[in-house]
C-alpha cells in the first residue's frame, strides 16, 4: 500500500522512491562516500551494492560498475522526460533507484547512476 510508504519514509524519500523522483546532483550523502561495505535498498534492506563496485564519477550522484547477484535490481525502459533511459528499481519492493547507462568508466562499462536517499550504508 502506498499510503504505508508515506508513513513509512519522509516526503523526500517518497518522492523519490515512489514517485520517481530524483535528487539534486552533488546533495546526497554517498555521492562523496568511499569506505568499506554494503549499501542496501532504503526501502526494504535488500542489498544492491557493495563498496568495491563504487567509483568516482562526476555525474553528482553515487554510481556503481556493478550490482550485488542475484537479480536484486530491475531494468525498465523509461521514456520520461523525452529521453530513452532504463531506469533501475530494488526487484524486491519497487522502490525507485535511479537509471543505468552503458558509458561507465571501468570494464563493466556499465554506470548504475543511484540516488543517495534510495541507498543505506552500512560499513563492514
Ligand atoms: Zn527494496
Amino acid at each position: 500500500m502506498e499510503n504505508d510508504w508515506e508513513k513509512k519514509l519522509t516526503p523526500e524519500e517518497y518522492r523519490v522512491l515512489r514517485e520517481k523522483g530524483t535528487e539534486k546532483p552533488f546533495s546526497g550523502t554517498y555521492n562523496n562516500h568511499f569506505k568499506d561495505g554494503i549499501y542496501y535498498c532504503k526501502g526494504c534492506d535488500q542489498q544492491l551494492f557493495n563498496s568495491s563496485m563504487k567509483f568516482e564519477s562526476s555525474c553528482g550522484w553515487p554510481s556503481f560498475d556493478n550490482e550485488i547477484e542475484g537479480n536484486k535490481i530491475n531494468k525498465n525502459p523509461d521514456s520520461s522526460f523525452g529521453m530513452i533511459r532504463t531506469e533501475i528499481t530494488c526487484s524486491n519492493c519497487n522502490s525507485h533507484l535511479g537509471h543505468i547507462f552503458n558509458d561507465g568508466p571501468t570494464k563493466t562499462n556499465l554506470r548504475y547512476c543511484v540516488n543517495s536517499i534510495s541507498i543505506n550504508f552500512k560499513a563492514k
